[in-house]
């Protein structure tokens, strides 16, 4: 038997799971103002004294606000899983129920190109590492559309088959002379 455990790599700041993972906030018993990761002391509003937070399981779900290409290696503790270095795109998720705004790595085979901003992502777990101990996870944002490497849908594409109509009137038909 030689079962590594599996936990996240910070600790305290997610759940991971295999269909059900979840970032780890806290909500301010004052005011209801959500942080990630979890508040233990201070209210994040200004305006409150709050210092009591309960521990919450955040939405699994959220919109993209911003993205980028990840071009050079972090330095440590990142863990190079690929030598040399590949570029990974980076999601500012904003999460669907709290609108906290929350960056995560987009799930590995994910290039900018199949991203734009408001797009709905899920969070995932993948491993960040394995060392002699364990394997460590992460949490990463996956597009919530299963097809993410397809070409983008046509948008002018009516229901029926455009090419079985050939025969004369193509009135929607891309601007081509026919010489
Ligand atoms: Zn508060």
């Amino acid at each position: 038997m030689d079962i590594k455990t599996r936990q996240a790599a910070i600790e305290g700041w997610f759940i991971p799971g295999d269909d059900r993972t979840a970032l780890v906030g806290s909500r301010c018993r004052e005011c209801g103002t959500y942080s990630f990761p979890k508040e233990t002391f201070f209210c994040k509003n200004p305006s409150c004294t709050g210092t009591e937070h309960e521990q919450v399981e955040l939405s699994r779900r959220g919109r993209i606000w911003s993205f980028t290409n990840n071009c050079y290696q972090p330095p440590a503790p990142y863990v190079a899983t690929t030598d040399p270095f590949e570029p990974f795109a980076v999601a500012a998720v904003e999460l669907a129920e709290e609108r906290l705004v929350v960056l995560g790595q987009m799930v590995s085979g994910t290039s900018i190109e199949d991203l734009h901003a408001g797009m709905e992502v899920e969070l995932v777990t993948e491993t960040l590492f394995e060392d002699d101990e364990a394997v460590h996870l992460i949490w990463k944002w996956c597009p919530v559309c299963p097809a993410i490497s397809d070409p983008a849908p046509m948008q002018q594409s009516s229901p029926e088959d455009p090419t079985a109509n050939q025969s004369g009137d193509l009135p929607a038909s891309p601007g081509r002379a026919g010489s």
